[in-house]
């Protein structure tokens, strides 16, 4: 009896798989019925010609149909395994098959049956021979090439995972296609006219089985358009959502911000100007702002968000000022009591080590994390700096009005969730300012942060010089090294960044850069905690997790041994100092400071330093292994230096002679901004990485056609439409029950 197959069904009950093999699906979270369907191929093998053995040339990928004629094995004592020969004919000729170590054929390919077979035509002493081929049995099925899986089609390739082949995907794919009955399509069939998609039924089959490339293409334009509607979707209803939630609305003083200003020690660049006012303008409405804040490293966001958040606290309200590391709370923190040294209303600063209080001119004191605690939560305490501590369980707002995040793509969507959550009244929620110096591509500003309002500064402040930039290979080390001896002569400073050693984990990554997977390899010793114990639960973490406590330890043996390099043979008479993530806290901020003070000449370090830290004096980042580093990371690092008067340069050391690796760091050379680098970063690295694994649970199809202008356009467009037409979805059942799921998978809530 066939029964009716849900979409729903555990895979456990289905025909043909088996608790065992459901186990190992379950592993790569595939579960149900759907999450097998939805497991797409990533490419396709074309093997719909069946060629006749009489025509075969040495060298030729084919398939081949006939007879076998005779089969024996034997083993073969020099190469230790098993040999499987057959004699394959087809009335045009006839040609050898062979297979090693797959004892278990001698039971499937027997004398008189006929076989579709695949594989390379090489030649042997015994002849011409279809090496190893990918066997399809035709005679005991009754197949008509409809039904072919293996061989004699164009057959699909799935991502290969250990214990996973594509073989048994096909195998239970293909009939529970035939069988899964008729489903119904979550797109609206206007939609699907509009925008010239086939529906769902015969874009699973095609994705999976197709009779033509064009029909397997037509199926992922359709299944990536699905995507970037849902998410457009997502991120309009985010909209209507937020504008019907309450926030604080705060009283903006315009004259008073003006003498602010005039106070400050220089002043705002234009774009500096704009963004305040933008932000301010959120600030009076009484619904959560969600902005963003994008400019170049060194553009000077910190102190617009400063300024902005004056405008809260003036009303007593508080706010929380998250950053990625200590080093860099520790820098606000700092720059914040340095400007507005008379500031008497509570600020105090948050990490995993530092607690500490400033009241004013020279009241500032460590206190007990307890104590903080405390005086955040009585609103004693107005503006507070600090890293992932700030949304940690035993962290409560009296009155939190205003969260900004910076280096917002080093948080994940629940972190970032979490510190709104943290408001002890409960009924109005923070306005919300992300800030980040990745420039985001336009097409990933509409679609993956479509719910975001954007304020741009694109200049930097006045006086900053173009940094130098040149590639440096192993001939020229000496010279390169020579450079910074006469630099230090000069009084200027150096940062000297460490990549990774590793060995497994970027090796082998599809594109061939060798770059590592792991988004930037972070030194807080906060943002590991909560990396580890907030697993987002995606594949990628589980995987990452293994690797990063690895990743980790090698990083700081590259360190070490950089440094011993340096202090000892390069330079023994500079004062070379090291910084790890491994440091106890106390230690990495003396050495900041030190360094910053000009007490230290040479800093090496992990990409720590990658994130805000400001030391104007320092005029050369020398980047060893740069070919291991995401370009938008290379130019993160090269933002540290360039902020003083001083000539700046940047050497990107690598010893790769390979073209790509070239050629992609080039484009830090030629990039006229970091709008340009990122559109390049994007297209080299893809969506996924350029965001870092924490930022999204966005299906890989949708990350790919972010990069489709078009197809991003009329996502967008048809999103629009619908919910215009209808706001609730209630015409419209499955997509606002697919919507939802999505959603959920998305904001990983
Ligand atoms: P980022 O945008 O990378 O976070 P920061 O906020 O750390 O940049 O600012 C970099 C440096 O530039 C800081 O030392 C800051 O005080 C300084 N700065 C900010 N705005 C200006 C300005 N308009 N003119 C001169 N210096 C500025
Ligand atoms: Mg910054």
């Amino acid at each position: 009896m066939p029964r009716v197959i849900n979409l729903n069904d555990s895979l456990e009950n289905l025909y043909g798989v088996g608790p065992k093999f459901a186990e190992r699906l379950g592993k790569f979270s595939i579960k149900t019925v759907m999450d097998l369907l939805w497991h797409f191929p990533f490419r396709y093998e074309d093997f719909s010609n069946i060629s006749k053995i009489g025509d075969l040339k040495i060298g030729q990928h084919a398939v081949i149909r006939g007879e076998i004629v005779s089969v024996k094995m034997w083993k073969s004592w020099k190469k230790r395994m098993f040999v499987i020969e057959a004699l394959v004919s087809d009335g045009s000729g006839s040609i050898r098959a062979v297979w090693f170590n797959q004892r278990f054929l001698i039971t499937v390919i027997k004398k008189g049956i006929t076989v579709n077979l695949a594989g390379k035509i090489i030649e042997t002493k015994g002849g011409l021979t279809i090496s190893h081929p990918i066997h399809e049995i035709i005679t005991s099925l009754k197949k008509d090439a409809g039904d072919l899986r293996h061989t004699g089609r164009i057959v699909p390739v799935y991502p290969e995972t250990r214990g996973l082949t594509s073989k048994m995907l096909r195998f239970l794919i293909q009939p529970l296609l035939k069988n899964i009955g008729s489903l119904e399509d979550p797109l609206p069939e206007e939609i699907l006219k509009s925008s010239n998609l086939p529906d769902l039924e015969t874009s699973l089959q095609a994705i999976h089985f197709p009779e033509t490339l064009r029909q397997a293409q037509a199926a992922q334009k359709r299944f990536a358009f699905e995507d970037l509607f849902f998410l457009q979707l997502v991120n309009f209803r985010q909209r209507l959502r937020l504008a019907r939630e309450k926030a604080y609305s705060a009283e903006i003083d315009l004259e008073e911000i003006k003498e602010m200003l005039k106070k400050l020690p220089f002043e705002l660049t234009r774009s500096q100007k704009k963004s305040l006012w933008e932000i301010l303008r959120d600030l009076k409405k009484s619904h959560p702002m969600n902005r963003l804040l994008q400019g170049d490293v060194g553009s000077g966001k910190t102190i617009v968000a400063i300024l902005a958040a004056l405008s809260i606290i003036k009303d007593n309200k508080q706010v929380a000022f998250m950053v990625p590391t200590e080093v860099l709370a520790q820098q606000h923190y700092n720059t914040f009591k340095k400007i507005f040294s008379g500031f008497n209303k509570g600020a105090g600063i948050i990490t995993s080590s530092i607690a500490k209080v400033f009241y004013g001119d020279g009241l500032e004191s460590d206190i007990k994390k307890s104590e903080i605690i405390k005086k955040i939560k009585n609103g004693e305490i107005k503006i507070v700096f600090g890293t992932h501590s700030l949304i940690q369980k035993y962290i409560k707002f009296s009155s939190l009005a205003f969260a900004v995040i910076d280096e917002q793509h080093r948080f994940g969507v629940r972190q970032r969730a979490d510190l709104l959550k943290n408001n002890k009244s409960g009924i109005e929620i923070p306005h919300l300012l992300s800030m980040s110096a990745t420039p985001i591509p336009r097409t990933l500003t509409l679609t993956v942060f479509g719910d975001l309002d954007l304020s741009i500064i694109d200049e930097l402040p006045k006086g900053r010089k173009e940094i130098i930039t040149k590639i440096v290979s192993p001939l020229n080390r000496d010279k390169a090294y020579a450079f910074i001896r006469d630099q230090v002569k000069k009084g200027r400073q150096i940062f000297v960044i460490c990549p990774r050693i590793d060995a497994d984990s970027s090796a082998n990554l599809p594109d061939g850069t060798g770059r590592s997977s792991a988004p930037a390899a972070d030194d807080d010793l906060d943002s590991r905690a909560t990396d580890f114990s907030l697993s987002l639960g995606d594949q990628a973490r589980w995987r990452s997790e293994t690797f990063r406590a690895a990743d980790w330890r090698s990083e700081i043996k590259a360190v070490k041994e950089e440094y011993e390099k340096l202090s000892q043979k390069i330079f023994p008479d500079l004062k070379v100092a090291m910084l790890h993530g491994k440091m106890k806290a106390k230690e990495k901020t003396e050495i900041m400071k030190k360094f910053k003070d000009g007490e230290i000449d040479i800093l090496v370090s992990t990409s720590v330093v990658e994130v805000g830290v400001d030391v104007p004096n320092a005029t050369i980042m020398m980047i060893e292994g740069s070919d291991k580093f995401g370009l938008a990371q290379l130019y993160q690092f090269r933002g540290r230096v360039g902020r003083g008067e001083h000539q700046s340069f940047c050497f990107l050391f690598t010893d790769s002679s390979s073209q790509t690796t070239r050629k992609r760091l080039h484009s830090l050379i030629e990039a006229k901004n970091g709008f340009e680098l990122a559109e390049k970063d994007l297209a080299i690295r893809g969506p996924g990485e350029f965001l870092g694994e924490s930022q999204t649970g966005i299906p890989d199809l949708a990350m790919k056609a972010v990069q489709n202008p078009e197809l991003v356009k009329s996502g967008r467009e048809a999103a629009e439409m619908i919910l215009k037409k209808d706001p609730e979805l209630k015409n419209y059942p499955l997509l606002k029950k697919r919507l939802d799921s999505f959603e959920k998978k998305v904001h990983l809530e």
